[in-house]
């Protein structure tokens, strides 16, 4: 693999990513940076935690540094780029990635989203700044207050398009795409490719070079996933268990709807597990301390919707818990590359009841996977045949290896008040998957 420099990244550039830990490119900056140094435009299929944001940004920053000046006036500064996310939490996070990569650089950078008050966004859009990351509803926001001129934009990125068009913003970034100046260079990122955002990429770019550096709707191949079967009643209980039973450090727990995400965090909390919920409903200043408490540790079980989980990166999260399947598919390859990200290893599970096999078809279909239901002792489900054959667990699976682990604390944990669940002593419940996780 070519190192940073080979790519075609300058001195600056390179320092900084040397003191971000970066040591060499990821798969996607290898095949990107080239062609967007070059000044193409580039249609990039790449997975969530592939490296996606260095993709763009590098080769973007290398770039523009010749326009590096440290000169006061607005008018020096006009904005050159403009990376449009869906999410205010994945337009925070590219800002964050930013302030490291433009540490060398004299590049004005700042992030403007909804749910804060747009004034003082507006201050630092007057004194002139090159690089804009925001959400789409917001800059549309500034663009009709006139406190953003688009007229100078060299690039724009467009970062997880596929979710702009699930989110319905598809018309407003065409909308955007018409305010910039025809000789713009577009990078597009998404993690799959529907029909609308080809129509975008035919009707906006110029011969764009289509990188895909992973299978189309693949999902990480360092993501071990376990699908396991259970009656819609149990769920709660059972996801207890393997929070106790697993001995999971830190997990995020994924429910479709708003009101599941509340349900499942207060049930949690009864049983004495550090969780905290992420949502829509919830304010951006509420969002980014949830965040910030689960980044330090303080919360365990993070119970989120697809929405507020967006854009989070958390390095190194051990576990993805699906409470419930994603109506869409795709949402799957999203949720599950919440863990194994920059190429650290992962467990996914997903509890499965009778109402959601057609959901878990079109996810098998989907990702070109043939994985096996899975039943844990003493929650099997009522809806699977008592012949059916579970998936023997891997040699090596990362479950088996936990489960082997002869931690009696782990064995029995006790939770308050589910005496309903005992088979063993009062007050107790084992964990019940060890030491034969997933065998039947
Ligand atoms: P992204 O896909 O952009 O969300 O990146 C996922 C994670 O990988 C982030 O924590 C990045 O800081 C990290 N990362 C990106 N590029 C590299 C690299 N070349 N080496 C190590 N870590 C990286």
């Amino acid at each position: 693999m070519a190192l940073f420099n080979e790519l075609g990244l300058s001195t600056p550039i390179t320092t900084a990513l040397a003191d971000c830990g970066y040591t060499e490119p990821t798969a996607i900056q290898a095949a990107a940076i080239p062609h967007a140094l070059a000044g193409n435009d580039i249609l990039a299929a790449a997975q969530t935690g592939t490296g996606k944001t260095a993709a763009f940004m590098l080769p973007s920053i290398e770039r523009l540094q010749h326009h590096a000046n440290s000169s006061v006036s607005p008018a020096m500064h006009p904005v050159r780029m403009l990376v449009l996310t869906p999410t205010r939490e994945l337009a925070d996070q590219i800002y964050a990635n930013n302030k490291n990569y433009l540490k060398n650089i004299n590049l004005r950078h700042t992030v403007i989203f909804g749910g804060t008050p747009i004034e003082p966004q507006k201050t630092v859009l007057q004194q002139g700044c090159e690089i804009v990351v925001a959400t789409v509803g917001r800059l549309l926001d500034h663009w009709e207050q006139k406190s953003i001129s688009l007229n100078k934009v060299e690039i724009l990125v467009l970062d997880e398009a596929d979710r702009m068009l699930d989110m319905g913003f598809i018309d407003d970034v065409r909308k955007i795409i018409k305010m910039l100046p025809d000789n713009r260079q577009i990078l597009l990122f998404s993690a799959t490719f529907a029909p609308e955002i080809r129509k975008l990429a035919e009707d906006f770019m110029h011969q764009p070079q289509i990188i895909e550096t992973a299978a189309q709707n693949a999902t990480a191949d360092n993501v071990e996933q376990h699908l396991i079967a259970v009656d819609e009643w149990r769920k709660k209980d059972l996801l207890a268990t393997l929070i106790h039973g697993l001995n999971i450090p830190q997990a995020i727990v994924f429910c479709n709807k708003k009101i599941t995400v509340s349900q499942i965090t207060r049930d949690l909390l009864k049983r004495n597990i550090a969780a905290a919920s992420l949502h829509g409903d919830k304010s951006q200043s509420e969002r980014l301390k949830t965040l910030a408490d689960f980044k330090k540790g303080d919360v365990r079980i993070l119970v989120a919707t697809d929405v507020a989980a967006r854009g989070l990166d958390i390095s190194e999260l051990p576990f993805v818990i699906n409470y419930e399947l994603p109506q869409q598919a795709e949402d799957y390859v999203h949720r599950i590359g919440r863990t194994g990200r920059a190429g650290a290893n992962g467990v996914a599970l997903s509890l499965i009841a009778d109402a959601e096999q057609k959901l878990l078809d079109a996810i098998l279909r989907l990702t070109s996977q043939d994985l096996k239901l899975e039943q844990i002792e003493h929650f099997e489900p009522s809806w699977l045949g008592s012949s059916y054959q579970s998936r023997q667990p891997e040699k090596n699976s990362a479950i088996k290896k936990i489960s082997d682990k002869n931690d009696p604390a782990a064995k029995c944990e006790k939770i308050p008040g589910r005496k309903r669940l005992l088979r063993g002593r009062q007050g107790e419940v084992c964990a019940l998957l060890l030491p034969n996780f997933g065998v039947r």
